[in-house]
């Protein structure tokens, strides 16, 4: 899916925006001001592959959006929507780091083909850089990437320890597969770890907890009775 993160405070402009790239096939988040911009982008710097950013937003302006996105991933593009008159924006975006410009008022071709052609050097660059690494496992509203360690639900970082990720990364690598306590004992804390297996079950517990929609119905991450666990994944 190309995912690509939307920050336009003027509604007409956004929706117009929102419309015309949903239509050329992305997955698109849309906000209204830079400090939702961040909040949406700091639950997982990695989740988007293009940025779309207003230069004029009221309070944090889209200079300092894409100052703060670039910080945190430096592989994402990000395109700024600047004024026609706007001259020196262009010259203060090149120093924080945006990678391309889209002067206002724009067609909705105009603007598909710049973030088109930008998602293309993106995705190009990220796969020449790990060609053969797959680093995102999905499994129903899960994405689980093992470059950031991270995991999301329907987009929403789950906010994991490093424990839990790791366990986790074990089923999703074996899904549908029961995986005994013992073998996530020694996959995730070592063979030589001098403990209970239990550890595991406090941890199953507080996974699903972070995972489930219902904890104590678990859908995803289920019991095998005398045994372990399974992580349940529909056949696609
Ligand atoms: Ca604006």
């Amino acid at each position: 899916m190309k995912r690509i993160l939307i920050v336009e405070d003027e509604d007409v402009i956004r929706d117009f925006e929102v419309i015309n790239l949903k239509r050329s096939g992305y997955e698109v988040v849309d906000v209204p001001s830079g400090e939702a911009a961040m909040e949406v982008f700091d639950q997982n710097p990695f989740y988007f592959d293009v940025a779309v950013l207003d230069v004029m937003l009221p309070g944090m302006d889209g200079f300092e959006v894409c100052r703060r996105i670039r910080e945190k991933n430096s592989a994402i593009g990000i395109i700024m929507l600047t004024a026609r008159s706007q001259e020196m924006d262009k010259v203060n975006g090149l120093m924080i780091g945006a990678d391309d410009y889209v002067t206002k008022p724009f067609s909705p071709s105009e603007l598909v083909a710049r973030v088109d052609a930008l998602h293309r050097r993106v995705t190009m660059a990220a796969e020449r850089a790990q060609p053969q690494v797959v680093t995102e496992l999905k499994s129903g509203p899960f994405v689980l990437n093992t470059k950031s360690r991270t995991v999301t639900k329907n987009g929403k970082l789950l906010d994991l320890t490093q424990v839990e990720y790791q366990i986790l990364e074990y089923f999703f690598q074996n899904p549908n597969t029961a995986l005994g306590r013992q073998d996530i004992l020694n996959r995730v804390w070592g063979e030589g770890y001098f403990g209970d297996v239990k550890i595991v079950d406090v941890n199953v517990r507080r996974l699903r907890m972070k995972l489930e929609d219902d904890p104590s119905h678990p859908s995803y991450l289920t019991t095998v009775w005398g045994f372990g666990y399974k992580w349940m994944q529909e056949e696609n």
